[in-house]
């Protein structure tokens, strides 16, 4: 249960920046349940309406499946919206978005409109090499969201979710060796070179992406809890269905 009353986790606003592969949506999930922030992954909103089959689906399909970004204008205007809905106390991880300068100073911008401000950029850094396995080989429990991956964590009984039971499970189309090769050029050309423009702000915290991923939540956790602050749960929301 999350603490009643104000608390240090009130509208935080925090960057998760990694190439793919590097555990954003872990460590996002995990943010949610220690401190009931909410997650807002440009990609889980993208995939919700390719599955929805909308008129935005259907166009960032075919881009998303060759591993390219969709345009910044769409992806920005998916954040906005979903900040709308949000109360300003709630805290906010922001997971596979900015991707690029542009949308980088969109954020800005949105930011300020909804009253928040940018606490902290978290780069996960990872093994360039390690990536490409992590990601061929990962899916999901379609029941529940929980990761699981062919060479590293199969579920303990074939076919049966550990978690929750389902049978059945997801494997991202774009998870396939080629287009991580075309999202990982992607990272490196657009998406890191946005890290300087945060470290010259001073909001930079780089955290090691290879070590066990208890290690990360709760270096994570230490980073959002600075000397003299006690970070405690914000008010708790519905954790939208996992992609
Ligand atoms: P990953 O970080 O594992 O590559 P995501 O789920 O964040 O995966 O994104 C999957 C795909 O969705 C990207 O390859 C891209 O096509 C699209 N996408 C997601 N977020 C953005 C964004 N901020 N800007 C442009 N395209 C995006
Ligand atoms: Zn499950």
């Amino acid at each position: 249960m999350h603490a009643d009353g104000p608390s240090p986790a009130r509208g935080v606003n925090i960057i998760l920046l990694g190439p793919p592969g590097a555990g954003k949506g872990t460590q996002a999930g995990f943010l949610m349940d220690d401190l009931g922030m909410v997650q807002l992954s440009t990609g889980d909103m993208l995939r919700a309406a390719v599955r929805a089959g909308t008129p935005l689906g259907r166009e960032a399909k075919a881009v998303m499946d060759r591993g390219e970004l969709v345009s910044d204008s769409i992806v920005s205007g998916l954040i906005d919206e979903a900040l709308g809905g949000l109360s300003p106390e709630t805290g906010v991880i922001f997971d596979g978005y900015p991707r690029t300068a542009a949308q980088a100073a969109l954020l800005d911008e949105i930011l300020a409109r909804h009253g928040r401000t940018l606490d902290h950029v978290i780069e996960l850094a990872v093994d360039e090499d390690a990536l490409v396995d992590r990601i061929t080989g990962r899916f999901t429990c379609a029941t529940c969201g929980e990761g699981y991956h062919d060479r590293h964590k199969l579920p303990v009984q074939p076919g049966v979710c550990d978690r929750c039971g389902g049978t059945e499970f997801r494997r991202r189309p774009d998870d396939n060796e080629e287009t991580v090769r075309t999202r990982l050029a992607e990272y490196r050309a657009k998406t890191a070179p946005i890290l300087p423009i945060y470290a010259a702000r001073g909001l930079v915290r780089r955290v090691d992406g290879m070590a066990e991923m208890a290690q990360v939540r709760a270096e994570i956790r230490r980073l959002l809890r600075p000397a003299g602050r006690r970070v405690e749960p914000g008010p708790a929301e519905a954790r939208p269905p996992a992609a």
